[in-house]
């Protein structure tokens, strides 16, 4: 096993890596800027090291201060978590160049699947669904452009090969709107990821977001852990998260699971993985792999009993999986509602110390979150302070306990996003279940 691992990374997410460290008996080295010294998790570990100021492009995007801060503690590995740099394949290779383990996929498939027109290709060869569109960039010839988009039909989406975060996309409903559409996405790609390099598929106007999670070992094998239905978003950032997705049968779910599994051993994926995909008129359409762990990942947590963070750590110490396909059992629902501190109705973020928190609790309720009486959210990162889940029998039952838990909620000092999270649980569109991605923003009168 790992003796010592660096947490490269803030939040809850450095307090749920550190939880399942703790486990393991992992020693735990916590890395943070100056703005998060009384952070929860950093409390907690072992040893610390201050990696730099605030902004996170001088501390938690700072590569050389990360892997000093390995090399002085003698720390083992480095474990990325989500955002930061976990999908920054250059930190990957200088990690493991530098002696050390990386927890998460070797960095060329990190790049091949962070760079969309090579993730798309890599997936059609390895027999997954994608979106039909122009298979590749799109050139300079406005007449092959044109034949393009009349074959695949409008509405169209441009997107950014570089691109994340919902970011890079426009959508062109019109062959007049087509090359104005293209030329202004790969201006602004060039700008935001300096990669020009633009894609057209075709734009699905009704699809819910689907995705798959996956594990892989060093040895070969490969699992997955079923899927979650991510559709409840605002500016493609999801809101509320749930597994199974409603209405998927076990025929698609083997079907879709053995597929992204295939596709898993044929790249020699290792660590966890998801496969996003649209679902529309009951097809799936690939739309990009994230190669690292994910914020909704409690919620196949709770179905499945697998510790998907324990799962990465052992598979980064060479561990072989502990799980067969047959290994894994769906037992009940889930779902996570991202509690955010912000405005519930303007979304303008809300940091500040916060003077009063009570989490809630009950059966098949859990909390993931770093935040305290006391704690001061800081105004530098992204605004989320926790995740709440509920795990029940069925859909239901998980809904009726995630009414409760949020209404025993108490954030004092600042603002949180608990209201909207009420107001949707409430609603019968949500309970009935399958919205679409468009939803909430239609909802919200957007
Ligand atoms: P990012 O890496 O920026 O998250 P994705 O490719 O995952 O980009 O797309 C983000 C979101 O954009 C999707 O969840 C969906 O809401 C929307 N989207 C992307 N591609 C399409 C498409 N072909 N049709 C309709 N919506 C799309």
């Amino acid at each position: 096993m790992l003796d010592k691992i660096v947490i490269a990374n803030r939040g809850e997410i450095a307090l749920r890596i550190l939880r399942a460290c703790r486990e393991l008996n992992i020693k735990t080295v916590a890395v943070h800027s100056t703005a998060d010294a009384t952070q929860k998790h950093v409390l907690l570990a072992d040893e610390s090291v201050c990696i730099g100021p605030p902004q996170s492009i001088d501390s938690y995007l700072n590569m050389p201060a990360i892997i000093s801060a390995a090399e002085v503690t003698d720390a083992m590995a480095i474990h990325p978590g989500y955002g930061f740099l976990s999908e920054n394949a250059d930190f990957a290779e200088r990690v493991e160049d530098s002696g050390f383990v990386f927890i998460g996929p070797r960095g060329e498939t990190i790049r091949r699947m962070g760079d969309k027109v090579s993730a798309i290709k890599a997936m059609k060869d390895a027999g997954v669904p994608c979106v039909p569109g122009s298979d590749g960039p799109l050139g300079d010839d406005s007449e092959e452009n044109f034949r393009i988009g009349r074959k695949v039909g409008y509405p169209v989406i441009i997107k950014a090969s570089g691109g994340g975060g919902g970011r890079g996309m426009r959508v062109v409903h019109t062959e007049g709107a087509l090359l104005n559409a293209i030329a202004l996405t790969q201006a602004e790609a060039k700008a935001a990821f300096d990669n020009e390099v633009v894609y057209l598929e075709k734009y699905l106007e009704h699809p819910r977001h689907i995705e798959f999670q996956v594990l892989a070992d060093n040895h070969g094998a490969a699992i997955h852990l079923g899927e979650r239905d991510c559709s409840m978003q605002r500016r493609h950032q999801k809101v509320i998260e749930e597994a199974p997705a409603p209405g998927i049968s076990e025929k698609q779910r083997s079907k879709m699971g053995r597929i992204c599994v295939d596709a898993c051993k044929s790249m020699g994926y290792r660590s966890a993985g998801t496969f996003e995909f649209l679902y529309e008129d009951e097809e799936f359409y690939f739309i990009e792999m994230n190669t690292r762990i994910q914020v909704e990942h409690p919620v196949t947590e709770m179905i499945t009993g697998v510790d998907i963070v324990r799962a990465q750590l052992e598979i980064a110490a060479g561990e072989k999986l502990k799980y067969d396909q047959q290994d894994i059992r769906i037992s009940g629902h889930a779902i996570e509602c991202r509690i955010n501190a912000e405005d519930p109705k303007s979304f303008t973020p809300s940091p500040g110390p916060i003077r009063l928190w009570h989490a809630p609790g009950g059966p098949g309720i859990r909390v993931d979150s770093h935040i305290y009486s006391g704690y001061n959210v800081p105004p530098f990162y992204d605004s989320m302070i926790g995740k709440i889940i509920a795990h029940g029998a069925d859909r239901n039952t998980a809904i009726a306990r995630m009414r409760n838990a949020l209404t025993e909620i108490v954030i004092e000092g600042i603002k949180s996003n608990i209201a909207l999270h009420q107001e949707i649980t409430n609603h019968g569109a949500f309970q009935a279940g399958g919205t679409d991605i468009h939803y909430l923003e239609k909802r919200l009168g957007l």
